[in-house]
Formats: C-alpha cells, structure tokens, sequence
C-alpha cells in the first residue's frame, strides 16, 4: 500500500479537528498530531488557530525537540504530550489530546475505566497519568509516554485524554467510543448496579470492535458528511 503523503495528512487532521469540535471531543483547546512516514517531522496546529475553523495549509511542521521548521506562529503549548509519544513509540503514526468531559471523571476517581458499551473493552483500565499539570517539557511527554506503555490510551488526572494510534481516522474513532463509553457508563449508574462487559465478553467482542478498517472509514465518512451538512467542512 502507497505511504500516506503529508497533503492527505494535513486535510486528515484539519477534517478531523473540525469534527472533533462538532462532536464535543474538541473544545477551544487540545490538539492532533500526525507523523510523516519515515520521517522525524510532525504535523502540528498552531497553538492559536481555532480548532472549529483549522485549514491544511496552516498546520505547522514540527522536529522531535518541538522546533518549528515550516508554518507561522508557536505550536500548542502542550505540544510536549505528542513528542513524548513519537520519541517513544515507532509504531506511533497519529496523537490526539483532548478534554473530554466525561471520560476525564475517571482520572478524579478511585474507580478504573470499565466497559459498558460492547466497544468500549478498548478502553478498560486506561492508564491514568498523576500529573495534572500542563504537560510542557520533553521530560514531561517522556513520563507520559512512560504511562501509556504499548497503550493507545491514557488519562492525564483533572486534564485530558492522551489517544495513540496508526492513523487520524483511527485517533478519531477512538476519542469518540472513548467518551460514549463513558458517557454510558455515567448514565447507567443512575439507573442501579453496573453490569460491565466481562473478560470473557471481551475475548468474544474482539473480532467486531477491535480496530478494523471498515469501521473506521464508516465512522469517518458518516462524521465527513454530518460536518458538510452543517457547514464545519
Ligand atoms: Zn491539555
């Protein structure tokens, strides 16, 4: 399969910025990142561009130590959460780091992320990250990147979602069965005691909502045209 360019790339992250808004995984802050292949170059929004209204060609370029070497204007301040993760990890191709409201609970809690939702096994037991700081140092991405391990997902306490995968569309579907899952989670418990998804339910689960690419292109196709229709694409 052809390597993915740095065009597709960029209208990749500003299509999926602009979606995360619209499904309220995005607010006025946090941000995606995507490497390019084979390289030690990371795609990056400015600190200072709307996340509602982000365009391809004003994404910056990025090195590893977080210098700027294409595009106007200082990267997010939390721009140390990606590097930490591209440093650590080659099998990292795209980061997400975001704020959403309800998955975040779970990092303010003596409670474990569980599953409730059949996808939601992706996400049992999320790591969660003690520093509630701004992540704003090399050092910092380090010990975070040192939370997620081999994981794709980790909570930063009382900030964040931090979502590691091979592809924006994947770091899409992710940030969003991430919340449902925890919106799911949150609703039931009103309603009485929790039935989560068992190990065992998870063994079966597997071959429906592990990562596949059907799924991720439908999810990112129905996102692509709800957008259109209301006028964020
Ligand atoms: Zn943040």
């Amino acid at each position: 399969m052809p390597k993915i360019t740095e065009t597709t790339l960029r209208q990749q992250l500003s299509e999926a910025t602009r979606m995360m808004v619209m499904a309220d995984l995005l607010d006025y802050s946090g941000h995606l990142s995507a490497r390019i292949p084979d390289t030690d170059r990371v795609l990056i929004q400015p600190r200072d561009s709307s996340r509602a209204g982000l365009t391809a060609d004003e994404i910056l370029v990025v090195d590893l130590e977080g210098r700027v070497l294409e595009g106007n204007g200082p990267p997010p301040s939390e721009t140390a959460i990606h590097l930490g993760v591209y440093r650590a990890r080659e099998d990292a191709l795209a980061v997400g780091h975001g704020h959403p409201p309800l998955s975040v609970l779970f990092s303010m809690v003596d409670a474990p992320m569980i599953a409730m939702r059949n996808f939601g096994f992706r996400f049992i037991g999320c790591p969660v990250h003690p520093d509630p700081t701004h992540i704003r140092t090399l050092e910092q991405g380090a010990e975070v990147a040192a939370t997620l391990g081999s994981g794709r997902c980790c909570l930063l306490r009382g900030h964040g979602s931090v979502i590691v995968c091979e592809s924006i569309p994947e770091v899409f579907l992710d940030s969003l069965e991430m919340e449902e899952n925890a919106r799911s989670v949150i609703n039931a418990a009103m309603l009485g005691p929790l039935k989560p998804i068992t190990p065992e339910e998870v063994v079966r689960l597997r071959p429906s909502f592990e990562r596949n690419g059907y799924r991720i292109a439908k999810t990112w196709g129905h996102y692509q045209d709800k957008a259109r229709q209301v006028g964020a694409l």
